[in-house]
Parts: C-alpha cells; sequence; structure tokens
C-alpha cells in the first residue's frame, strides 16, 4: 500500500518534527495513537518526569500511566475527540516511577493527524506551585485564626471608619455579633466626645500625613455601657502604596482607667487639706501628705519608716493608747481628740481619724490616720468661755459663773451636811475714787482688789465680779456646825477687810479704801439661789449702814454668836494666864456604891460671865489651838491632884480620868509630855486614866495605837468617851490597848424608854465583855437607869445620879463618906 506507506511515512515524519520540537520543552509530553492506545512518543522531559528510558516509557499502556481503565480512558480520549470535554487542565499528583508524588498539571487535547486521531498530553510539574499555595493557605488560615481568636479585639475598617471585618473579642467587647459590625461605622459606637479626634485621624491618613495613629477613647457599648479603650490603628496600602484600608487593635482599658480614676481621687484626696499619714500593718510610716508635714513640722524623709509615736505628747497615758487600739481593733476606727507635740516641741489639740485599710484576705494591711488641727478652735472656745464666764477686767468668775458655781456650793453642801457661806463686798467710797481720779485708775483699783481677795480665801471658794464695785465670793465646805461655820465666815470677813484696808498705790498716789461685806450661810437648797443672793445684798447694805468697813450677817442671831464668840476667843486667850479655869471632879462608881475615882471636867470662871461650861469653849480652844495649852494645865493639875491623894486612906486608891482632844493627842511630843508631867508631879502613872473619842481614830491609827501602847507601859489606862456614837471599826478597837469602854450618855438617858438606845447599852456591854476590856456608863440620873444597865452586865458608872462635877473640897468631901450617899 504505496499511498499509505507514504502517507505512513509522512505521518512519521510529521510526527517526527513534531518530537524534535517537543524536546524542546519542558512539560513531558506523551502522545497516544486512539487506534492503537498505545503511547507513540513521548519527549525527554516526560522520561524524566517517569524518571524511565524512553523504550521503557513507551512500552507502558497509557491507561495504566493514567491510572484508570483502558475503557475510562478511551472515553475520555473520545470526548476529547468529540469536543465534550473541556480544555481545562487536571490537576492530581501522580506517581512517578519510584513512586515519587509529583503534582503534575495535565492538559490533553486531541490532534487528528493523518494516520488518525493522537491524543497529546502534556503534563506540567507545579509541585512547587502547589508547594507555595499551601503554605500561602495555611498561612492565611493562621492569621486568620489569630484574627478570629485574639484575646484584644481587631477590627479592619476603611478609610471612612466602617468596619469590613471584626473579631469576636471585639463584639464581645461591644455587645454585638460580627455580623452586626461589619459594615457599622465607628461612630455608631464612639463616645460623642472622641469621635471628631479620631476622624480627623483617619483624614491624615487618607491624606497620607500618617500611617498609624494611637489614642485612649471611650466606646459606648449597645448596653450603653462606657468603656475605655486604647486603641491601636494601622493604614494598609494597596499595590500603589496608597493607604485603602486600616487594622485596628483595641485593648479594653476600662479596668486600668477606672483604677487611675481611683488612684487620681485618692491622690487629690490625700493632697487635700487634712493632714494625713498612711502606715503599714505595723505601724510603720508609709507616707504623710504636705498638710500633715506642715502640721508636725516633719518633712516625709524623717518620718517615713518611723511610728506615729514620734509625734506623742506625753499627755495621754499607756490606758489611753490601748482603749483607742482596742477599738480599732474592735471596729476598724478611732475618732477622738488627741494632744500631740510638733516638731518645734509645741503640743497641740488635734481631732484624730484612724481608720484600718482591710486586705482582700480580711487581714489589716494599712492604717490611715487623718487629723485637723484644734488648737485655733480650743483658743476660740476659750475665749467665747472667758468672755461668757469671766469679767474682762479682773479675770474674775462674772454674774453667770457664779450662780452656776452657787448652785453647785448649795448642792453639795446639802449632800456634805456642811454649812457654806455667800458673801457680797461691795467698796466703800468707789464711786468718788472713780470720778475724781479716772476710770482708768478705778479700773486698776478694781484690779488689785481682785487679787487681794482671791488672796483671802481659798482654791475651793469662788470670788467673782458682778459689775462695778460688787464682788461675792462663795466660802464652800466650811462646817456641819452652823456656829462654826458663822466663826470661820467671820475670821475670813475679818481677814478681807484687813486686807482690803491696806494702802493701794495707784499711779504715784496712795489710795486708802474699806468695804461692807454682807455675810449669809446656807446649807442644800431650801431656799433658791437667787433669794441667796438677796440675802447677801441686803445684809451688805446693813453693813455700809452700819458704818462701813464692817461685815454683817444676815441671821441677826448669827451675828450676836459671832460676836459673842469673838469676844469669848479675846477673853480666853488671857483666862489662862488669869488662872480662870478649875477643875470639877465627877465621881465614878461601882455597883456596890464604891467610889473607884473620877472625870475632871474642866470650868471657866469668867471674871464677868461666871461659870462656862466646856461645851461653849473647847470647841472654840481646839480651833484656835489654845487647847493645847489647857490642855496642858488639866493634865498638870489632875497629876498634883494624883501625887497629894497619894498615901492619903480613902484617896489613895482613886484614880483620875483626865478628857484628852483629839488635837492634843496628836502633837508629836505628846507621849513625852504626859510622862514628863507624870514625873514632875510624882503622881502614879496607874492611877491616871486618859479619855480619848472616837475622832482619834479616824486616820493614821498606826501612830495612835503606837502612842498608846508606849502609854500603856508606863501604866497608864486609856478610857473610849462617848462611845456609840463615832465610827470605832472593831478590828481598831481589838488593836487598841484600851481598858474600858465608855457608854455615851445619849443612849444611857433613854435606855428605859428607847428599845433601841437599851439594845445599844446591852450590845456595848457585851462588846466590852467579849474583848476583855471594862465598862463605864456615864449619864447615869436615876437608879431605875443604874439598875437596867447592872442587870445588863454595866458595873460602874458616872452621873448625877451618883455626884455632879464637884469643885475639890465637895469631891474630897464626898469620896470620904463610905458608902457614898445617893444625891
Ligand atoms: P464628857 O467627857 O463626855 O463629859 C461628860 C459630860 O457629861 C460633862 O459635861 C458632865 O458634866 C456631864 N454629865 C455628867 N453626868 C451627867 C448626868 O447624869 N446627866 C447629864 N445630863 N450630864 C452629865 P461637861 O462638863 O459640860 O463637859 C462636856 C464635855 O467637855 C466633856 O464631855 C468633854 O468632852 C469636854 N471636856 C470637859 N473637860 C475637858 C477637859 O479638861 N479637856 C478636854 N479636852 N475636854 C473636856
Ligand atoms: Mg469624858
Ligand atoms: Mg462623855
Amino acid at each position: 500500500m504505496p499511498r499509505s506507506n507514504k502517507s505512513k511515512k509522512r505521518s512519521e515524519e510529521e510526527l517526527q518534527r513534531f518530537a524534535a520540537a517537543m524536546e524542546a520543552i519542558d512539560d513531558g509530553i506523551f502522545i497516544v495513537d486512539r487506534a492503537s492506545m498505545r503511547l507513540i512518543h513521548v519527549n525527554d522531559a516526560a522520561c524524566r518526569f517517569r524518571n524511565q528510558v524512553r523504550e521503557e516509557l513507551i512500552a507502558i499502556e497509557p491507561w495504566v500511566l493514567a491510572g484508570m481503565s483502558r475503557a475510562e480512558l478511551e472515553e475520555t480520549y473520545d470526548a476529547l475527540i468529540t469536543g465534550h470535554s473541556d480544555a481545562t487542565p487536571l490537576e492530581t499528583q501522580r506517581f512517578g516511577k519510584d513512586e515519587a508524588a509529583v503534582w503534575v498539571e495535565i492538559r490533553r487535547h486531541a490532534q487528528l493527524l493523518q494516520d488518525g486521531w493522537t491524543i497529546v498530553i502534556m503534563v506540567r510539574d507545579i509541585s512547587a506551585r502547589k508547594l507555595a499555595e499551601a503554605a500561602l493557605h495555611a498561612s492565611e488560615v493562621r492569621f486568620r485564626n489569630v484574627f478570629e481568636k485574639a484575646y484584644t479585639g481587631l477590627a479592619i475598617a476603611d478609610l471612612s471608619g466602617t468596619l469590613l471585618e471584626a473579631n469576636e473579642c471585639l463584639a464581645h467587647l461591644l455587645g454585638y455579633t460580627r455580623q452586626e459590625l461589619v459594615g457599622m461605622n465607628i461612630g455608631h459606637f464612639t463616645h460623642p466626645d472622641d469621635l471628631a479626634a479620631e476622624r480627623a485621624f483617619l483624614e491624615e491618613i487618607q491624606a497620607g500625613k500618617r500611617d498609624v495613629y494611637r489614642m485612649e477613647k471611650r466606646y459606648l457599648s449597645r448596653q450603653g455601657d462606657l468603656l475605655w479603650v486604647d486603641l491601636l490603628v494601622t493604614a494598609v496600602p494597596d499595590e500603589h502604596g496608597k493607604p485603602f484600608e486600616t487594622i485596628g487593635l483595641i485593648l479594653d482599658i476600662t479596668d486600668r482607667k477606672r483604677a487611675e480614676t481611683e488612684l487620681r481621687i485618692a491622690a487629690t484626696a490625700f493632697d487635700s487639706d487634712t493632714a494625713m499619714l498612711v502606715t503599714d500593718a505595723d505601724g510603720h510610716i508609709l507616707k504623710i501628705n504636705k498638710a500633715m508635714a506642715e502640721s508636725s513640722g516633719y518633712s516625709a524623709d524623717e518620718v517615713v519608716g518611723r511610728t506615729p509615736k514620734l509625734f506623742q505628747s506625753g499627755r495621754h497615758g499607756e490606758d489611753f493608747y490601748r482603749d483607742m487600739w482596742e477599738t480599732i481593733r474592735r471596729t476598724g476606727r478611732w475618732q477622738g481628740e488627741v494632744w500631740d507635740r510638733r516638731k518645734c516641741g509645741e503640743v497641740y489639740p488635734k481631732w484624730l481619724t484612724i481608720s484600718a485599710v482591710v486586705g482582700t484576705d480580711g487581714g489589716v494591711t494599712n492604717y490611715i490616720g487623718s487629723h485637723y488641727d484644734i488648737s485655733e478652735q480650743k483658743k476660740a472656745e476659750e475665749k467665747i468661755e472667758a468672755l461668757a464666764f469671766f469679767d474682762q477686767l479682773t479675770g474674775l468668775p462674772n454674774r453667770t459663773l457664779l450662780l452656776d458655781r452657787l448652785k453647785q456650793a448649795m448642792t453639795s453642801s446639802g449632800r456634805s451636811g456642811r454649812y457654806s457661806a455667800l458673801l457680797f463686798v461691795d467698796l466703800d467710797n468707789f464711786k468718788t475714787l472713780n470720778d475724781t481720779l479716772g476710770h482708768v485708775i478705778g479700773d486698776a483699783f478694781l484690779t488689785l482688789v481682785a487679787q487681794r481677795l482671791k488672796s483671802c480665801v481659798r482654791e475651793v471658794d469662788t470670788v467673782a465680779r458682778l459689775g462695778g464695785d460688787d464682788f461675792v465670793i462663795i466660802l464652800s465646805s466650811l462646817s456641819a456646825s452652823e456656829a462654826e461655820a458663822a466663826v470661820s465666815t467671820e475670821a475670813i470677813a475679818e481677814n478681807i477687810l484687813a486686807s482690803l484696808n491696806l494702802p493701794y498705790q495707784l499711779n504715784e498716789a496712795i489710795h486708802h479704801g474699806t468695804a461692807s461685806i454682807g455675810a449669809t450661810l446656807f446649807k442644800g437648797t431650801r431656799i433658791s439661789s437667787e433669794d441667796l443672793m438677796k440675802q447677801a445684798d441686803l445684809t451688805m447694805y446693813k453693813a455700809k449702814a452700819a458704818g462701813r468697813n464692817t461685815c454683817h450677817f444676815f441671821d441677826p442671831a448669827m451675828e450676836i454668836a459671832v460676836r459673842e464668840r469673838a469676844a469669848l476667843e479675846k477673853d480666853f486667850r488671857t483666862a489662862l494666864d488669869d488662872q480662870q479655869f478649875l477643875l470639877h471632879y465627877q465621881a465614878q462608881v461601882t455597883s456596890g456604891q464604891r467610889m473607884i475615882g473620877a472625870e475632871v471636867l474642866v470650868r471657866w470662871q469668867h471674871p464677868q460671865r461666871g461659870m462656862i461650861s466646856p461645851a461653849d469653849f473647847i470647841p472654840l480652844a481646839e480651833e484656835t489651838g489654845l487647847i493645847l495649852p489647857l490642855g496642858h494645865w488639866v493634865l498638870e493639875a489632875a497629876c498634883k491632884q494624883l501625887a497629894k491623894w497619894a498615901g492619903q486612906g480613902e484617896f489613895d486608891a482613886l484614880t483620875i480620868a483626865v478628857n484628852v482632844s483629839v488635837r492634843q493627842f496628836r502633837q508629836v511630843d505628846f507621849v513625852a509630855e504626859v510622862l514628863s508631867v507624870l514625873k514632875s508631879t510624882g503622881a502614879n502613872p496607874s492611877r491616871l486614866k486618859l479619855e480619848l473619842t472616837e475622832s482619834l481614830l479616824v486616820d493614821n491609827v498606826e501612830n495612835i495605837i503606837e502612842k498608846m501602847f508606849a502609854l500603856k507601859a508606863k501604866g497608864i489606862g486609856f478610857s473610849l468617851d462617848d462611845f456609840g456614837t463615832g465610827y470605832s471599826s472593831l478590828s481598831y478597837l481589838k488593836r487598841l490597848p484600851l481598858d474600858q469602854l465608855k457608854i455615851d450618855q445619849s443612849f444611857v438617858r433613854d435606855v428605859l424608854i428607847d428599845p433601841n438606845d437599851a439594845a445599844i447599852a446591852r450590845t456595848i456591854v457585851a462588846l466590852a465583855d467579849s474583848l476583855g476590856l471594862g465598862v463605864i456608863a456615864e449619864g447615869v440620873e436615876t437608879a431605875a437607869q443604874r439598875d437596867f444597865l447592872e442587870a445588863a452586865g454595866c458595873h460602874a458608872y458616872q452621873g448625877y445620879f451618883f455626884g455632879r462635877p464637884l469643885a475639890l473640897d465637895d469631891f474630897e468631901l464626898l469620896a470620904s463618906r463610905v458608902p457614898m450617899p445617893i444625891q
């Protein structure tokens, strides 16, 4: 078949040419004859692909190479031939001979040659491209993950601020879904106050003036919450380098901002005008503010690390600080007035607040102390008080304070049972002095008067000025006895008058002044303070009317009593020298009418007034101290008598009881005095009995006991006078070297009518018995009293029933008659 041969030859030639051209191509080329379904040509590149030599490769059936069945491949080829298959390249992973996976792109096309259809298969190695593609994809996934999963808000927006993408974190922050955010403009959720600033930034990006901006701005979430964010926006350029969109990084800094605000507030508050300091839990100072530095005088450097003890003034005791910390421990807080010391040494009052700062674990982490200085306030208060309660000229209490003090004195005198006195002092002729010498001199005079008045009274007393030349004095807690209180008042008033009588040096001139005083006594609140003031005022006018420079009492009887007393005192001073005192002897007897001795009772034979009872002058003697020489005289006289009686049959055994006053016994040298009297008179100490009263036992009892023992050791006896009227402590009684209790006459008097007195009398007898002491009843006036006492167990008596106090001669007469007659 020449034609066929010729055409075959031509076809081969054609193929050869085609093949030669193909050798130059990098792609692998396989040519399959459709009819025979055999490879008729492969190029070098194809061999390289397959890593096979041409002969080997060409022998492989194409469907084996294609990895399918022959029928499938034929179908594929036919589709190509008939144009029913698109020419889209096929990307696939093919295996080479050595099974290496290679990504290839396969293109097939049908070519009609003279001998029929051939299928040209071009295989291109696309591994490199595939690798690059895979890497790109992986990177894309990674970045998307970063974008989507980041805990930071991320958004992509166009240059007008409309979001193109937003991540979950931002969506969550703003309260929208991601889908909702896309397409939304930043103006939708940006705080109106921050929008203009951000738009300005975006414009600058658009204009190429910047490619990044950062701002702290506020968002408003969908729920309307205010959020603070730290926003970092970067421009993304297009391929020409022109910005076309932005990436925003959004950090939620709301908490930080809130903390910052709080810190700022705290810092501002800390730097306020209130002085403040902060310590750690152990009380070491960490920080002080400016006001604290100014107030204390210490700089921060000087106090940090130290404790607030540094500021203590020493005015408060340990108890104060202990209570303070106890309160802080209990309540977490303490407030109060504290006196501290500044660096310069000045002590000042401050109002201090200490608060404990508690950490999250409930423990105290710090203490904050804040204070304000109240020294000015204190000064103002004092000034106001001074204005309200004190007289500006003299500094003395004014009427308001006087009335207040008077009411207090009234109440406390009612409680204590002691009389107090109210005195109105008016300066005689002050008006004349003021008119002639002028007010300045007048004021100077009043000031001097105020000073003199104050120096005449005790600390507890009040000297006030009502105005003008009216001064008022309260003498408080004088005496339980009205008469004694009157006497004390009179004495003080006399002293005041004397003091005011002294010359005054006034501006070169010497001035003389006198005053008139009106006094009234009070105890309790029976009369009102106003009435008391009226009484004293009225009395003062009486004193003035009576000739000035005197003191008058509101109660005329008291006036007389006081005058008499003053006169008595005057006389008393001379009575001793003039030997106006004498002793009376009162018998002390036993049940069998036997006389055992006498009590000596002093009498004052006044040249004008006649015989004066000791009840009238002993208190006066005690007050003036004249009791000492008087007591000495009595003791000496009694001892002389004892010495005289010694050896005289009927009197030899008699004892003499001598009353000893408290003041006398308390004399340091009392023991020595008694012993020396005994010695000088030669009296037998065992015949001497000292009568003491319970009031001796109120204080310094050890010393009293010591003295008693010293005297007792010499044989002197002791009787406790007026027993039952005082407050003897039984424990003391046991320790005293007593010989006898003397039942007071007040119990004896009513022993038959008052069951209480009877009971007391009996009790005293029993008590004396149990203490191993003798007992004597005084003031026995009747046989019935004597009988009662005898039945009760008392066997010694003294009283008018047996004999009145008698002058010595009469007494000796009585004593010599045995048995003693009953009076
Ligand atoms: P006193 O020591 O309790 O003396 C007893 C007082 O009772 C005496 O009063 C006496 O006269 C009185 N009296 C005696 N028997 C009776 C009686 O049956 N009925 C009544 N109604 N009274 C009777 P007098 O002498 O006025 O002495 C009063 C107080 O003066 C004494 O109380 C004594 O405390 C004190 N006193 C007297 N002489 C002295 C003395 O020399 N020195 C001291 N320090 N005080 C003396
Ligand atoms: Mg007596
Ligand atoms: Mg008595």
